[in-house]
């Protein structure tokens, strides 16, 4: 014999597979000990078998479910159909996934022209027993007979409007009665048959109903579009009735646990006063806040209060629950994890924690990176999004959203952020002469470039929106427009970007209200006790720095130099340098970037602390900072006091058909080794007056990138020795520092172990290697790899997901070849695919000993590192 039917009593909340969400639920309360009303469950099984056997109650499962309404008459004392006390019951459906507006719930089910008439005299509330006969009619019209509701709603609003009333619970016993000839005379108009006034068929008719609705249109679309199985079926839960609608000592109402949009602790809900069932929800009344119920019935919300915590502690999650009051009692009529905002999901896993309901490892384990990234961003309001539609999409660059007027230039936008505005930036791709631009922007939008293109870098490192890489966008920079297929974005049109899906709005969409912010830094603390790797920040402003720091770096992982000359005077200084005739002339100018370059430095040892902090040489693709037109090459030869023709001979010189896997890195080491030598002794001189200083001592940690060779890496060592043994003679100093290289080049890979015979640490950039093994071009392959996305050759952007087996494969080399060497050698990796999720689990296997991402990425890199230890 097959079992098709459990008592509440039986079940238990594990057992959602075959009794439905609700039902495994409604079981585990009632083994609790909680208010439930009694009831049973027909299970998922139950409705497979009959969705397969063709539509048909089996006569077995109809014994069981008499069998089970036996039960239920023996436990209340009531008897279905009887003309004394009658047995309601209500039908309700419960898949394991809460699947919103599917199938729908019967309430009142046994009631009749007979029982209805029972119920009025022994409640003695004919006005009642009318109301529920009315809202079954109306309930089983809909559900079961497949009536339109409006119909229904219409006959009332029109007795209404005659009456000259305007709610629901202002109608008479009369009114409900005239009411209910309307709805019967209503089953006989439109389905040529009387409302079944057998409570059996009734019941058996529900339960077929409500099998039948988890094959209709809305329940597959709905599950097509979450992903949730077909095979699953819906149980039916048939549930003695309690009444909220029976006078103004009874109420029904919704309660959260605690707040679901902030968080913070107590309830949190509404309710009604004489009402049943969805009235709350369904806005035929305004309900009252759920902190008036404990002015009007103070004992029922203490023990509502109770029971939601209560079922906080046992479910250890924040709780939905329904509840009714009938004639001052209280009733729990179900519970499911309720949902939440993000802010909220942190706040409460926190306060759990600190409450002691959870432990910290589920506290580590239940903390999700989409909410992380919506408490450190602003977002747009939800609601407000659900009815826009994006007009362009790109890459996603770097998180957080923001409403801002169209710009197509650096100058632009700094002029209309100085008039007040705030600027969207919109361009082709952005450049080091775009740093300011970038900075006043409240976005930046680009049609070229990857996710680790200069806008995108930029970007991050600032904290500000930003979405590369919209192939359908076209930018006419000299026009001052840019159109999208026949949509066209004019200076000044307002834009609305989210940086967290990648998608561009015309017009502004109201933010997110921030209440209050969460506690990251007890966040930070409790990853640090988990992760073995640690995470630094790649930062070299003392902006960055702060951020980085703020966000729970260790340390900084990388310092671009080069970065440090995007500012105007600076890249002028910078081009002086790259365009200079001589050595004599190259090395005035390196006096003075070297005061500068000091200063910067202190700047930089005191925002990180005393942590650990790794500067890296310049490492350009020289092209960056050369002028890129006649026009420019007019500008730069003015301010540098150069003929045109000087500074046109030089950048045509200099320009290289492939600058990337050209003159950068050690290359230009090798071949000017004074400018290493610059930055060098700047890093060294900066770092003992800061120890002499402050009181912490600096250790600085000089990487050489770009490295192809060890010999190569062995030559420039020495000259940035020499010059820093020299300097540090000459000022009678001594100083502990380390010199080690970036791996970012295949053949590096490969020898290793060679490198590590002269270099102190290793620090892998992803960016470059996963460019160089694929040979695909970071700055243009976003076409190519949306393609390979699309054609499934791709699984994920080997730019934003360390690529395991090529790259990876590389790097697992590097590693065994350098601790071969030298099995102390630190292991660092800087890229932003390394602080991607999927590319944790590969970390923890490559023993490393440190990641390093833009500031805004710690928190989610440290997440996911302690997440993969529990
Ligand atoms: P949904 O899944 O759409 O919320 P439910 O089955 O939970 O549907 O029921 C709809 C409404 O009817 C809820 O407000 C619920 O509290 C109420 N309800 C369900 N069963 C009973 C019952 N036995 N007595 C009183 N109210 C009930
Ligand atoms: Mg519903
Ligand atoms: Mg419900």
């Amino acid at each position: 014999m097959n079992r098709w039917v459990y008592l509440f009593s039986e079940g238990s909340k594990e057992q959602k597979d075959l009794l439905g969400g609700k039902g495994a639920n409604l079981a585990e309360m009632t083994k609790l000990g909680l208010p439930v009303p009694t009831g049973f469950t027909v299970t998922t099984e139950a409705c497979l078998y009959y969705l397969n056997h063709g539509d048909q109650l089996t006569d077995e499962l109809k014994t069981q479910v008499m069998t089970a309404i036996e039960q239920l008459s023996a436990k209340t004392g009531k008897k279905f159909g009887d003309l004394k006390n009658p047995l309601l019951v209500s039908v309700r459906s419960g898949s394991k996934f809460s699947m919103p507006g599917m199938m729908d719930t019967v309430l009142n089910l046994g009631l009749n022209d007979q029982t209805v008439a029972a119920l009025a005299s022994n409640s003695q509330n004919e006005r009642f027993a009318y109301d529920c006969y009315r809202r079954l009619l109306q309930m089983f019209g809909n559900v079961v007979m497949g009536l339109d509701n409006s119909t229904f709603e219409g006959r009332i609003t029109a007795l209404k409007k005659v009456n000259g009333l305007s709610f629901d619970n202002e109608l008479t016993a009369d009114h409900w009665k005239q009411i209910v000839s309307e709805y019967k005379e209503l089953y006989r108009k439109n389905l040529q048959r009387e409302f079944p006034q057998d409570p059996i068929e009734q019941l058996y008719l529900a339960i077929e109903a409500v099998f039948g609705s988890w094959n209709n249109a809305r329940a597959k679309t709905y599950r097509r579009l979450h992903g949730i199985s077909d095979d699953l079926g819906t149980a039916v839960n048939i549930q003695e009735m309690v009444f909220g609608n029976f006078g103004e000592t009874s109420g029904t109402g919704v309660v959260f646990s605690r707040n679901p949009s902030l968080g913070d602790p107590g309830l949190f809900g509404e309710y009604l006063i004489n009402a049943q069932g969805e009235d709350v929800v369904a806005g035929v009344r305004t309900p009252k806040p759920i902190q008036v119920l404990a002015e009007d019935m103070p004992e029922q919300f203490n023990q509502l209060k109770a029971i939601c915590e209560n079922l906080e502690t046992h479910y250890q999650d924040m709780q939905d629950v329904e509840f009714t009051i009938e004639r001052e009692k209280l009733f729990i009529l179900q519970t499911r994890s309720g949902k939440r905002t993000s802010k909220a999901a942190l706040t409460i896993l926190l306060d759990f924690f600190k409450e002691g309901i959870i432990s910290e490892d589920t506290l580590v384990s239940r903390i999700e990176g989409k909410d992380l990234e919506a408490a450190l961003h602003p977002n747009f309001a939800e609601t407000a999004l659900k009815n826009r539609v994006s007009f362009l999409s790109g890459l996603a660059a770097s998180p957080g959203a923001a409403t801002g007027a169209a710009y197509f230039s650096a100058d632009a936008a700094t002029e209309a952020k100085a008039r007040g505005e705030r600027v969207v930036l919109v361009r082709e791709e952005t450049s080091p002469e775009d740093i300011e631009g970038i900075a006043v922007s409240e976005a930046v939008i680009t049609s070229r470039g990857g996710m680790t293109s200069h806008a995108a870098v930029v970007a991050r490192g600032m904290g500000i929106c930003s979405v590369v890489g919209c192939e359908r966008l076209i930018v006419m920079e000299e026009e001052n427009q840019a159109t999208v297929a026949d949509e066209t974005i004019e200076e000044g049109t307002i834009l609305s970007v989210d940086g967290s899906s990648g998608k561009v709005y015309f017009g502004e969409i109201p933010m997110e209200e921030v209440g209050h912010t969460v506690a990251l830094d007890e966040l930070h603390t409790i990853w640090d006790r988990h992760a073995d790797i640690k995470v630094r920040a790649n930062a070299e402003t003392p902006n960055d720095i702060e951020t980085g720091m703020a966000l729970g770096a260790v340390g900084i992982g990388l310092a671009r130099t080069e970065h440090m000359f995007f500012e105007k005077t600076r890249l002028l200084q910078f081009r002086r340098l790259i365009l200079a005739d001589s050595l004599a002339e190259r090395l005035a100018v390196l006096k003075e970037l070297k005061t500068v370059q000091k200063q910067d430095f202190k700047y930089m040892y005191e925002a990180a602390g005393g942590k650990p902090t790794t500067i890296r040489l310049l490492d350009p693709p020289l092209h960056e900072f050369l002028p890129r037109n006649a026009e420019e090459c007019r500008e730069v030869a003015k301010e540098l006091g150069k003929t045109f023709n000087e500074v046109k001979r030089k950048t045509d010189n200099l320009a290289e058909v492939n600058p990337m896997l050209g003159f950068r890195g050690l290359r230009l080491g090798v071949a000017y080794p004074e400018i290493y030598q610059m930055q060098a002794e700047a890093i060294i001189e900066a770092a003992c007056e800061v120890t002499e200083e402050q009181e912490f001592s600096i250790q600085p940690e000089i990487m050489i990138p770009f490295t192809i060779d060890a010999g190569e890496f062995a030559h420039v060592r020495q000259a940035i020795e020499e010059a820093i043994q020299n300097n540090l003679r000459d000022n009678q100093r001594t100083l502990d520092y380390q010199i080690g290289t970036m791996i970012e080049i295949p053949r590096a890979c490969f020898v290793a172990d060679q490198i590590a015979q002269h270099a102190d640490f290793f620090s892998f950039g992803t960016n470059d290697l996963t460019q160089m093994a694929l040979g695909l071009s970071r700055d243009d392959s976003p076409r190519i790899v949306t393609q390979y996305l699309e054609a499934g050759i791709f699984e994920d952007d080997p730019f934003q997901v360390l690529d395991k087996a090529g790259v990876g494969a590389l790097m697992k080399l590097a590693i065994e070849g350098g601790r071969k060497v030298n099995p102390q050698l630190k292991i660092g990796i800087c890229g932003e695919a390394a602080a991607h999720p999927k590319s944790i689990d590969f970390l923890n296997e490559l023993g490393i000993d440190y990641i390093s991402c833009s500031p805004f990425r710690i928190p989610q890199a440290k997440m996911t590192l302690a997440k993969a230890t529990v």
